[in-house]
């Protein structure tokens, strides 16, 4: 009787022991949250825009010399943060070819070789899956003489990326790596039609079916028309499209720690405006990859010279890209992978 009552008491103990680990470990890990989210700051995000957005770059357009400059611009930000390129050594440029480029091209001048930009963050515990960020690079340059510098458009969520990358990294640094991989993946030819992210998707650099999600940024950095008067919104597009698990993640995140108005308006399957089939997540949902897509909408400088720098709300910027870096940190430290109970048929 003195022995069972002993070992009860042990197992108690035990269980105790464990329990208060987890309590103390999931503290622990909101701390650290906290503390490499805080790094993510307006004053980063708008040093990096008013360059990358700026009239030297032409507008980014798909192969022309300003979307070369925007490629070494996101080059020498990872080099100098001593972020890897899953290609190995210096390279990190993944060539999207003219011929990918103009295939079934029918209008529009020919398109020259491209090329989307990656890094890469390897995870501590489960390194094979992978966790892509992403944003495209490119915009439509330059017409009749003026600068479409894209600010918004996608400037806000390239520069989303270099902070949640730098954050990351932060992290690294301190002895604290994320348990999965990380893949930071800059797309060209989004404005030609999705073609890098298509490209990517064609050929993978780490096998499609352990990339466990896709978070995808297009256009945080301003308001729309339908939030002037409540500012603190964004967007989701697909959240809950393949995985429930991934769209509960998020809500959780946000309520634990942003706590902004999440409008998932144009996540409806009959929206006219089909958001959800017109950004580069939608490439990787098409194999069962679960996305999510972060958008602020349209407003008056969508697709206009006038979509500049001085335009965006850094203060929104910031707290939205806040969003996807707790996201992110969740979905690649979670200890089981976000499971997809929605699957779509494969495409052939
Ligand atoms: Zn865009």
């Amino acid at each position: 009787m003195k022995k069972i009552l002993l070992s009860l008491s042990v197992v108690a103990f035990l269980v105790s022991c464990s329990s208060s680990k987890n309590a103390s470990d999931a503290v622990t890990n909101t701390d650290q949250a906290v503390k490499y989210a805080a790094t993510i700051t307006e004053k980063d995000l708008a040093k990096h825009l008013f360059i990358y957005a700026s009239d030297a770059f032409e507008g980014r357009d798909t192969g022309e010399p300003g979307q070369k400059k925007a490629i070494a611009y996101l080059k020498k930000f990872y080099v100098d943060q001593g972020i890897a390129s899953p290609l190995g050594g210096d390279d990190y440029y993944q060539e999207v070819p003219a011929s990918f480029l103009n295939q079934g091209r029918k209008r529009g001048k020919a398109l020259k070789d491209s090329e989307n930009v990656v890094a890469f963050i390897k995870g501590s515990e489960k390194p094979e899956e992978i966790l892509v960020i992403s944003a495209h690079l490119d915009h439509v340059g330059m017409r009749d003489g003026k600068i479409y510098n894209g600010a918004d458009d996608d400037g806000s969520g390239t520069v989303a990326i270099l902070e949640i990358a730098e954050a990351f990294q932060k992290a690294v640094k301190a002895g604290i790596r994320p348990k999965r991989s990380i893949l930071f993946l800059h797309v060209t030819g989004e404005e030609k039609g999705l073609l890098g992210s298509k490209f990517y998707v064609e050929n993978p650099i780490f096998p499609i079916p352990n990339t466990v999600a896709n978070l995808n940024i297009d256009m945080i950095g301003r308001i729309d028309d339908r939030h002037k008067d409540n500012p603190n919104y964004v967007y989701l597009i697909g959240s809950d499209k393949l995985s429930t698990e991934l769209h509960n993640l998020s809500e959780e995140m946000n309520t634990k720690y942003t706590k902004i108005a999440l409008d998932y308006k144009y996540n409806d399957d009959k929206d006219p405006n089909r958001f959800y089939y017109r950004s580069d997540h939608y490439n990787f949902a098409k194999y069962n990859i679960p996305i999510i897509f972060y958008f602020n909408g349209t407003h008056e400088d969508y697709h206009q010279p006038t979509d500049t720098p001085d335009k965006i709300n850094y203060d929104l910027l910031q707290n939205r890209t806040r969003l996807v870096f707790y996201t992110a940190w969740e979905v690649a430290n979670r200890e089981a992978r976000v499971v997809v109970d929605k699957p779509v048929t494969l495409p052939n």
